[in-house]
C-alpha cells in the first residue's frame, strides 16, 4: 500500500521546487545539463546523500554531456530518485499523453492472441493498488527513465542504483533528452499514425545510440536476447543489441558524435528489417531510398479475403499496424518455434499487415497477413505455424477454398478445449493467420468459396 502511495506522489511532483531555476532565452545552453529535484527528499537517499560523491558525479556526467553531444539544452533537466515501480507510472503518463499507450496495448494484445494466450492467462492492463516490479519483471531491471518534454522534461533514476550504476544511467537518460531536444521525439515518433514496426525501428536508433554513447564499454544487453522466447526480453535484444551494432555500422560515415545523430536521426530505418540487416540501412543511407516493402497483389488479395470475411460474421478491423520481420520472429518464438528455426525463416520477410478486430485493447480475433520473398518461403512458414499450433492440442482440419479463381487449402482449429480458435491459409508467397474466439462463421464463409458456381 506504501508503494503505491509513493507512486503517485512522484506524479504531484513538488512545482515550487522547479520554479527555483532561472530563466534561459530561447537556444540559449542552461549553464548546467542536469540537477537535481529535492535531493533531500525522503525516504530515497542511499548514494546521493555522500555530498561528495554527488558533486563528483554532477560534474562528471555534466562535463561529458557537454563535450560528447554538444547540443544546448534551454533549461537543465530535473532528475528525480524512484523506487522502480515509479517508472511505471512515469511511463503510464507519458503513454497516455503520446499515444504510444495505445499502439503498445494493441500490439500486447495482438501477440497474446497469435501467441494462444487464453482470456484467463492474459495480463491486467489497469494498474492494481498493489501493483509492483516484480523480480526479474523488465521494470525491476530498469535504471532509468527520461521523460520528454511534452510531458514534463524529467529523468527519474532507480535509487536502488549503486553510484557508477546511477551516473551511468543519468548519461544514458540525458543523451535522450538530448536527442529530445535536437529532434522532438514527439515529432519522431509521431503517434498514432506509426506502425509497431516502425515505433521499434526508431526506438532502435534512439536506445542504439544512447547506449554506445553513454555506456561504450558496457555490454549490459546483448544481440543474444534477440534468441529469446519472451518477446518482451527479445524486444530488448532488437534496441539495445542489434539497435547499437546498427548505429557502430554507421559511425564511420560520421565526423563527429553529434554528424552521426543527426544522420540517424534524419534518416531513420523504415522497418525493424533494416535494424536487424545493417546492410539493408547503408542501403538507405547510400541511395537516400528508403527498403522498399512490396504488397504484391497475391497479398492484397489474401488480406482483403480474410478482412471482408471476418466483417461479413461481423468482426470489423479496429486498429491496423505492421509487425515487421522482427514481429515475425516474436511470434514464431511465442509459439515455441526454435531459436535457429526463426533465424531461418523470419528473414524471408518482405511486408505484412496486423488487425486488431473489434476493439483494440480487447481484440475478438487477430489477423495478420505476410508476404514472404518467395513461395517457398510461405510454404515453410504455413508449415511452421501449422506445427506449432498442432503442438498445442489444437487440432487443423483442412479447409477447401478459392481465391481469385484458384483452388486453395486453409486449415482451422475450431472449439478445441482451452485454446482460441485458428485459421491458417497460404496463397503464392502470402500466409494469412486469424486466431481469435468464435471463428466458426469465418471457417464456413471462406469454406463456401469452394463450392462450384450454379
Ligand atoms: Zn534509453
Amino acid at each position: 500500500m506504501r508503494i503505491a502511495i509513493v507512486g503517485l506522489a512522484l506524479l504531484a511532483l513538488t512545482p515550487p521546487a522547479l520554479a527555483q531555476q532561472s530563466e534561459a532565452a530561447p537556444g540559449a545552453r542552461a549553464e548546467r545539463v542536469w540537477r537535481w529535484v529535492d535531493p533531500d527528499r525522503e525516504p530515497f537517499q542511499p548514494w546521493h546523500t555522500d555530498a561528495e560523491a554527488q558533486a563528483r558525479m554532477y560534474a562528471q556526467a555534466d562535463g561529458d554531456m557537454r563535450a560528447i553531444v554538444g547540443i544546448p539544452l534551454p533549461q537543465p533537466v530535473e532528475v528525480v530518485l524512484s523506487p522502480s515501480f515509479g517508472f511505471f507510472f512515469v511511463t503510464m503518463e507519458v503513454g497516455a499523453k503520446d499515444g504510444s499507450l495505445l499502439l503498445d496495448t494493441s500490439v500486447s494484445r495482438a501477440m497474446e492472441q497469435l501467441s494462444f494466450v487464453t482470456k484467463a492467462q492474459r495480463k491486467p492492463t489497469t494498474v492494481s493498488a498493489d501493483w509492483r516490479g516484480e523480480p526479474g519483471s523488465a521494470l525491476s531491471f530498469a535504471h532509468g527513465v527520461y521523460a520528454p518534454k511534452h510531458v514534463k522534461r524529467m529523468i527519474v533514476l532507480n535509487c536502488d542504483l549503486t553510484a557508477e550504476q546511477a551516473e551511468r544511467a543519468l548519461r544514458h537518460e540525458l543523451v535522450h533528452a538530448m536527442q529530445d531536444e535536437a529532434f522532438g521525439f514527439k515529432d519522431f515518433f509521431a503517434f498514432p499514425e506509426i506502425t509497431v514496426d516502425q515505433k521499434w525501428a526508431r526506438q532502435a536508433i534512439e536506445e542504439g545510440y544512447a547506449t554506445l554513447i553513454a555506456e561504450p564499454t558496457e555490454a549490459r544487453v546483448s544481440l543474444d536476447d534477440l534468441a529469446s522466447a519472451d518477446w518482451t526480453l527479445q524486444m530488448s535484444g532488437l534496441v539495445y543489441g542489434a539497435g547499437r551494432r546498427l548505429v557502430e555500422s554507421v559511425g564511420e560515415r560520421a565526423g563527429s558524435r553529434r554528424e552521426l545523430l543527426d544522420l540517424l536521426f534524419q534518416h531513420p530505418p523504415a522497418t525493424t528489417r533494416e535494424v536487424l540487416h545493417p546492410e539493408l540501412y547503408q542501403h538507405l543511407l547510400d541511395s537516400g531510398t528508403p527498403l522498399e516493402l512490396p504488397s504484391p497483389e497475391g497479398f492484397v488479395a489474401l488480406r482483403d479475403m480474410l478482412l471482408a470475411a471476418m466483417s461479413s460474421t461481423g468482426h470489423g478491423a479496429a486498429w491496423r499496424s505492421r509487425l515487421g520481420e522482427f514481429g515475425l520472429r516474436c511470434v514464431l518464438s511465442e509459439l515455441g518455434l526454435s531459436a535457429d528455426r526463426v533465424d531461418e525463416l523470419a528473414p524471408a520477410w518482405r511486408n505484412d499487415e496486423l488487425i486488431n478486430h473489434d476493439d483494440w485493447r480487447e481484440p475478438s480475433a487477430t489477423t495478420v497477413v505476410w508476404s514472404l520473398s518467395t513461395p517457398e518461403a510461405a510454404e515453410a512458414l504455413d508449415a511452421a505455424l501449422g506445427q506449432l499450433i498442432s503442438a498445442r492440442s489444437a487440432k487443423l482440419e483442412p479447409v477447401p477454398m478459392r481465391l481469385g479463381g484458384q483452388a486453395l487449402q486453409g486449415h482451422a482449429s475450431l472449439g478445441a478445449a482451452g485454446w482460441p480458435d485458428a485459421f491458417i491459409v497460404r496463397s503464392g508467397e502470402s500466409v494469412g493467420l486469424v486466431v481469435g474466439d468464435g471463428l466458426g462463421a469465418l471457417v464456413e464463409t471462406v469454406r463456401k468459396s469452394a463450392a462450384p458456381e450454379r
